[in-house]
């Protein structure tokens, strides 16, 4: 089976659905349980170590923090954790392969608390690294908060689309066309469909109070990628790396406004990093 977001032009049929402050709050609360999920999990990334086990970690713990697992079940996904190693792109199952030394792993992670959706991603590194990859985690990771920041009054779909598309491709890179980010709320995909490539100043308008998952899955090489049979694993055409970064931001007062983090995987990995600053949200002065 293929989920809607595999397939274009679906989402965007459906009306935009803004959200109150008060909403924002608790949208806010559920992307913090997913970071918070993708901190606990990023003190146990090491070689050896399995999927299935990162999976079943998770979903205690958003359980335990009276959340439930977001993606599964949902159009019978069978686990907590997308979880896709080296070529694949998104949507890989948690099995019980271990993880080995030099290889990344794009973990998407979704929670529905208080009746409302968080989904976010972040590739993470398995030891060390090639310099190659460890561009291309770069690369696509400045792109995430480029095209965070043309998310504002005043500019379209088309402005994040076009932001991040420039930034991956001329550094080289494949910008995957078959998957995109989309709109957040009480639907885990709503309108309207966030493409990591387009025009500038196409497509629908933002508005004060709109959510979006924004989230750019960036190749070494081709952009192309092959859906397989399990109905739900995407790869690479070409078997080369391919990394994921996914936050959910919210348009308040204008700007772009982060409803998830990196600082709990940050805090675990023992990485500084003030790429988050600018797009913080001060929930007090709302
Ligand atoms: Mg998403
Ligand atoms: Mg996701």
């Amino acid at each position: 089976m293929k989920v809607p977001d595999m397939k274009m032009h679906i989402m965007d049929s459906k009306k935009i659905i803004l959200k109150s402050i008060d909403e924002i709050k608790l949208m806010h609360e559920s992307a913090q349980l997913v970071s918070k999920t993708l901190g606990l999990i990023a003190k146990e990334i090491k070689p050896g170590v399995t999927t299935l086990f990162l999976d079943k970690l998770a979903e205690e713990f958003i359980r335990d923090n009276g959340g439930k697992p977001g993606f599964l079940g949902m159009y019978d996904f069978p686990n907590t954790l997308c979880v896709s190693p080296n070529y694949e792109v998104v949507h890989g199952i948690p099995n019980n392969k271990p993880l080995s030394d030099g290889d990344i792993i794009s973990i998407d992670c979704g929670v529905l608390k208080n009746g409302f959706y968080g989904d976010h991603a972040y590739t993470f590194k398995i030891g060390q690294v090639s310099d190659k990859v460890e561009k291309l985690l770069d690369t696509a990771l400045e792109s995430l908060y480029i095209g965070i920041q043309e998310f504002k009054l005043g500019n379209r779909v088309g402005d994040i689309s076009h932001a991040i598309q420039a930034h991956n491709e001329s550094n080289g890179y494949g910008v995957v066309r078959e998957l995109v980010g989309h709109g957040l709320g009480k639907d885990l995909h709503e309108a309207p469909e966030i493409p990591n490539y387009g025009k500038k100043g196409n497509g629908k308008k933002f508005q004060n109070g709109m959510v979006i998952a924004i989230e750019p899955m960036i190749n070494m090489g081709t952009e192309k990628v092959v859906f397989l049979k399990d109905g739900w694993t995407v790869e690479t055409a070409d078997k080369l790396p391919s990394v994921h970064f996914e936050h959910d931001v919210a348009l308040i007062d204008g700007k772009p406004r982060l409803l998830s983090t990196f600082d709990f995987i940050y805090e675990s990995l023992g990485i500084k990093s003030e790429e988050e600053n600018e797009f913080k949200w001060n929930e007090a002065s709302s």
